[in-house]
């Protein structure tokens, strides 16, 4: 196995699970440090949608993603939590969270259960390459006592996407698999944020703070103003689409209502009312309660005509123009689109260049929103490249047995 997190960590337990001998190689001095990282704001690790409305979350890689769903959904994650000790809830939106929110108790009782199952892991071990050998496979690290190598039988990569390099994905696998022959599609950030070109004086005032209650293209939500333009919920909800048109357009205008929950003739209506000697602004926060950043807004996106009368001012406040000039770089993205192509693998999730060689979770060619599908996807990937390594290797399930077989897995 090469990968400690949620993906390499669901398939060693497999592999192990068939009484085949795991030895786990991670560049990071622990395992599972983004997943520590999503459970920073609470670990969404699934969602209770209905199985259609679930599968569609994963857009046009559906097809590819339902077999593995089928394998291993979010209720069978659920139980494979509580089978770790770690009750769930389900949160307003249907989401589901371990309870406490967090990621580390749960991380804490899987290594636990993984080492008593036998697998080793080897730290700080950066995957350099591999190469088809006589006897198996040749694997190369780089280590802080220097490069080292090492042989086996059957190989899971699960190395994630390129999004937040600090925590251990950082993409360097892409060249040594274009290099082996492998298509891959090119890496692209998905759950980002956007650039605007706010001015200055906007930036300057208003950067860092939250716009609740509001709607992109109809769509409800909240996100965050940023010195560089927006990120939060309800952008990254939108951002595959957004990003998407951007690669094609070179931007995009999306139409933002600062008042989602009123008519614009209600607020036409509001904002007649007898103005005297008051100013835009504090009419705006009498009439509607328009303060804060959202006065902002439509100060900074609305054109001086727009508000020349209230009916003007309230089509504006319904749908202010919002031009988004490029994604955020992916090092920030949340997750990471492309990676390696479903046409490059076999139904059970081996390079079909590569015999013996696996690869599972984010650094695979599918991507979706946040929600827990991100996550549901990487346990169910993980668990089929395990089983398909096993399978690979032609072992009978042995539940209990330890590692006492020849081959072995590097993951
Ligand atoms: C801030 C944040 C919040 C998130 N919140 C959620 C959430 O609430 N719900 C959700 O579903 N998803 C969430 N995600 C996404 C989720 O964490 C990832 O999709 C998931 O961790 C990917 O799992 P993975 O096993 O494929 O890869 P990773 O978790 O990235 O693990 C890959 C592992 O491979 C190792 N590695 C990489 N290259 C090498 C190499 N050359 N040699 C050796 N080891 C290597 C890395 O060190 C790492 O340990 C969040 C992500 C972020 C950044």
């Amino acid at each position: 196995m090469i990968g400690g997190g949620p993906a390499g960590l669901m398939a060693a337990e497999m592999l192990a699970e068939h009484g085949i001998s795991v030895d786990l190689y991670d560049a990071m001095p622990s395992a599972g440090r983004k997943f520590l990282m999503a459970g920073r704001g609470g670990l969404n690790i699934t969602h209770t949608d209905p199985p259609e409305k679930f599968l569609a979350r994963y857009g046009a890689r559906a097809p590819r993603i339902a077999p593995l769903l089928a394998g291993f959904g979010p209720d069978e994650l659920r139980a494979w939590v509580h089978r770790l000790g770690i009750k769930t809830f389900v949160g307003t939106s249907g989401r589901v969270f371990p309870a406490e929110m967090k990621a580390a108790p749960l991380l804490r009782a899987w290594l636990h259960r993984l080492r008593g199952a036998g697998v080793r892991f080897h730290m700080r071990h950066r995957w350099q390459g591999l190469e088809q050998a006589d006897h198996g496979i040749r694997l190369s690290f780089a280590t802080p006592e220097g490069d080292k190598e090492a042989r086996a039988d059957v190989v899971v990569l699960a190395l994630g996407g390129g999004s937040w390099p600090k925590l251990g994905a950082d993409a360097a696998w892409l060249p040594v698999l274009q290099s082996l022959g492998i298509a891959i599609a090119p890496l692209r950030p998905a759950n980002c944020g956007f650039d605007t070109d706010w001015s200055e004086h906007f930036r300057t005032r208003f950067a860092g703070q939250p716009v609740k209650r509001v709607a992109i293209d109809g769509r409800q939500g909240e996100f965050v103003v940023t010195a560089a333009g927006v990120e939060g919920s309800l952008v990254y909800a939108l951002s595959a689409g957004l990003r998407d048109a951007i690669e094609a357009e070179g931007s995009v205008t999306v139409a933002l209502d600062l008042v989602p929950e009123r008519e614009p003739a209600r607020l036409a209506e509001a904002l007649s009312r007898p103005r005297g000697n008051a100013s835009l602004a504090n009419h705006l926060r009498k009439t509607i309660g328009l303060t804060g950043a959202k006065a902002g807004l439509l100060r900074e996106l609305a054109k001086p005509e727009d508000l020349a009368s209230p009916a003007r001012i309230a089509k504006a406040i319904k749908s202010l123009p919002l031009r988004l000039l490029r994604p955020r770089p992916l090092a920030e993205a949340i997750s990471t689109a492309g990676g390696v192509a479903f046409e490059a693998l076999d139904e059970r999730l081996m390079l079909r260049a590569l015999p013996g060689v696996f690869c599972a979770g984010e650094m695979l060619d599918w991507e979706a929103p946040t929600g827990g599908y991100l996550l549901t996807a990487c346990f169910a990937g993980g668990r089929a490249a395990g089983l398909g390594a096993a399978a690979w290797l032609g072992r009978q399930a042995r539940p209990s047995s330890r590692s006492s077989m020849n081959s072995s897995a590097r993951l």
